[in-house]
C-alpha cells in the first residue's frame, strides 16, 4: 500500500504559519503548489510555493470556520495545473482543536473533487490543519473521493523536523538509555522512524552505517557497487579478513543483524550512477554521502535540491609522498537547497565528472580522450586510513544529530566542517549559492520527478 508524505522547506513552513496564525482568534488559509516524488511505496508531495488565501477572497470567518470565494482556489488549482503540480489546503484552528472537523470533512468532499477535475497532474491531493503550535493534521484525498493520512511531514532547513500523526506513545527499548540520557526519549523515538539512505559502504559508509544502526535509526538503505577485498579490511566496518569477494552492501546487512537492534536494512549492490538505484533514496528524511568519487556526488547535489533531502556528503583526503603525510583534510559538507553546492564549493569540477561517467560506460572513449588532453586521468586510488576516515564519518553523524535537536547551539548554522587533521583544527563555514549556479534557482527547488530523472543523462541500467 502507498504511504503519502509531505515535504517542505522551513522558510515556507515558518511563512505559512506565520500567514495561518496572522489574525488572532480567526481561522485563516493558504494553498500549497506541490511538485511530487512518485513510487510505489511512497507519493511524496513536494511544496514549491505558499499562496496565502487574502482577506479580498475571505466571504466569512470566524474562530471555527470561514468561506472562501470559489475564484481563490479555481486560480490556485490552474497554477498547480500549469506547473504540473499537486494542490494542498491548509487552514488554522485557532481554537486548538487538532483533527480535521466534521465541517472539513464535509466541505473539502467538494474543494478536491474539483481539485481532481481542474488538476491533471498525476499524485494526489491534501489537506492540512494547523493549532497555533504548528501543523496537527494531515491528509491526503484520493480520487475516489475517500482520505488517507499523510504517513509524515518533513520540515527541512537548519533544522530537521519530522511530524508524524499522534499515535500511542511508542516506549524506548533500554538499549537507548545512555543516549535518552544526553537527548531525551522524543529524540529516540524519531530516529526509529527514520529512513536513512547511505550511499558508499566504504571506510566512511560502513563507520556512518554501524553509527546510525546503534544509534536506533529504524530503516536504512545502503547502495554501493564494489565487492570485498582483503586489503578493504583495515578501515571498513563490520568487515574480516576471511571475507572474500562478497558485496560490500552485504558486510552492512550482516552487521545490522549481529547487533539485533532490528534494524531494516535495504541493501543495493549497484551504484547511484544508476538511475534505479538513485531513484530509491528520493524518499529518505536524509542521506549520508560516503562515495569517493565525483560523479556520485555530482548526483547526490542534485537529488538534494530537485527533492529537497538534506545530504551529509564527506570526504577525506590524504596527501603524501613515498610513505611521509603532508596534509589529511576531511570535511563534511550538508546540501539543502538554500546552501552552497558541491559545484558552488569547487569541490566536484564538471571535467572529473566527465572523465568518470566515461571511464565506467566507454572506456576505450575516455582513454582516447585522456590521452588528447581533453578529461583528466583518474589517477590510482587514494590512501585511506581508518582513523581519519572514522573521524569524519563521526563528524558526519554529529552534524545531522545538530540538525534535529541543536545540541551545538541554535546558532551555530554552518554548513560544512573542515578537519585540518595534521594541524589538530576544525573549521566551519556557512555559504549562500553561488548565483551563476543551478542550486542558487528556486525552479530546482523541489523539482520533484521530472522526465528524465533529475534533467539528467543516465547510463543504461
Ligand atoms: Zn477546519
Ligand atoms: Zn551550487
Amino acid at each position: 500500500m502507498t504511504r503519502y508524505s509531505l515535504t517542505i522547506c522551513a522558510s515556507d513552513y515558518d511563512r505559512l504559519r506565520e500567514h495561518l496564525g496572522s489574525v488572532p482568534e480567526i481561522e485563516q488559509a493558504a494553498y500549497l503548489v506541490c511538485r511530487v516524488a512518485r513510487s510505489e511505496p511512497e507519493t511524496c508531495l513536494l511544496v514549491r510555493e505558499v499562496i496565502p488565501v487574502l482577506a479580498d477572497d475571505i466571504v466569512e470567518a470566524d474562530a471555527d470556520h470561514m468561506i472562501i470565494r470559489s475564484r481563490s482556489f479555481t486560480r490556485a488549482m490552474k497554477q498547480a495545473n500549469d506547473q504540473r503540480a499537486c494542490f494542498v489546503f491548509a487552514h488554522s484552528h485557532p481554537n486548538g482543536y487538532r483533527d480535521h472537523s466534521p465541517a472539513d470533512d464535509e466541505t473539502e468532499v467538494s474543494l478536491f473533487r474539483t481539485a481532481y477535475i481542474r488538476i491533471r497532474t498525476p499524485g494526489v491531493h491534501g489537506s492540512l490543519a494547523f493549532t497555533p503550535s504548528g501543523l496537527s493534521a494531515a491528509r491526503v484525498w484520493l480520487p475516489d473521493g475517500t482520505t488517507a493520512p499523510l504517513e509524515r511531514a518533513r520540515i527541512v532547513g537548519d533544522r530537521l523536523r519530522y511530524w508524524f500523526p499522534t499515535g500511542p506513545r511508542e516506549a524506548v527499548p533500554e538499549f537507548f538509555d545512555r543516549q535518552v540520557r544526553a537527548f531525551g526519549s522524543d529524540i529516540q523515538v524519531l530516529l526509529g522512524r527514520l529512513r536513512i539512505g547511505v550511499v558508499g559502504a566504504g571506510g566512511t559508509g560502513s563507520c556512518v552505517a554501524e553509527q546510525l544502526i546503534r544509534l536506533g535509526v529504524g530503516s536504512l538503505v545502503i547502495a554501493d557497487g564494489e565487492r570485498f577485498e582483503r586489503s578493504n579490511v583495515n578501515r571498513v566496518y563490520g568487515s574480516r579478513a576471511i571475507d572474500d569477494e562478497i558485496a560490500k552492501v552485504e558486510l552492512i546487512e550482516r552487521l545490522a543483524a549481529d547487533i539485533g537492534l532490528n534494524t531494516k536494512v535495504r541493501i543495493i549492490d549497484r551504484p547511484i550512477s544508476y538511475r534505479s538505484v538513485l531513484e530509491e533514496f528520493r524518499h529518505c528524511d536524509a542521506i549520508f554521502g560516503c562515495t569517493d568519487d565525483e560523479w556520485g556526488r555530482s548526483l547526490l547535489t542534485k537529488l538534494a535540491i530537485y527533492y529537497c533531502v538534506p545530504v551529509f556528503d564527506m570526504g577525506v583526503r590524504i596527501d603524501s609522498n613515498d610513505g611521509t603525510i603532508r596534509s589529511i583534510q576531511g570535511r563534511v559538507t550538508t546540501l539543502l537547497p538554500g546552501t552552497a553546492c558541491l559545484f558552488c564549493r569547487g569541490r566536484i569540477s564538471v571535467q572529473r565528472i566527465r572523465a568518470e561517467s566515461l571511464s565506467a560506460t566507454n572506456p576505450q572513449q575516455a582513454a582516447a580522450l585522456i590521452e588528447e588532453g581533453y578529461i583528466p586521468e583518474l589517477g590510482d586510488p587514494a590512501p585511506s586510513v581508518i582513523p581519519f576516515t572514522t573521524t569524519i564519518a563521526a563528524s558526519a553523524i554529529s552534524e545531522f544529530l545538530h540538525r534535529l535537536t541543536g545540541f551545538l547551539g541554535q546558532d551555530r548554522k554552518s554548513s560544512e566542517v573542515l578537519h585540518l587533521m595534521e594541524d589538530t583544527r576544525v573549521r566551519t563555514n556557512h555559504r549562500p549559492p553561488n548565483e551563476e549556479c543551478f542550486c542558487g534557482d528556486r525552479t530546482y527547488w523541489a523539482r520533484g520527478d521530472v522526465e528524465p530523472f533529475l534533467d539528467t543523462t543516465w547510463r543504461s541500467e
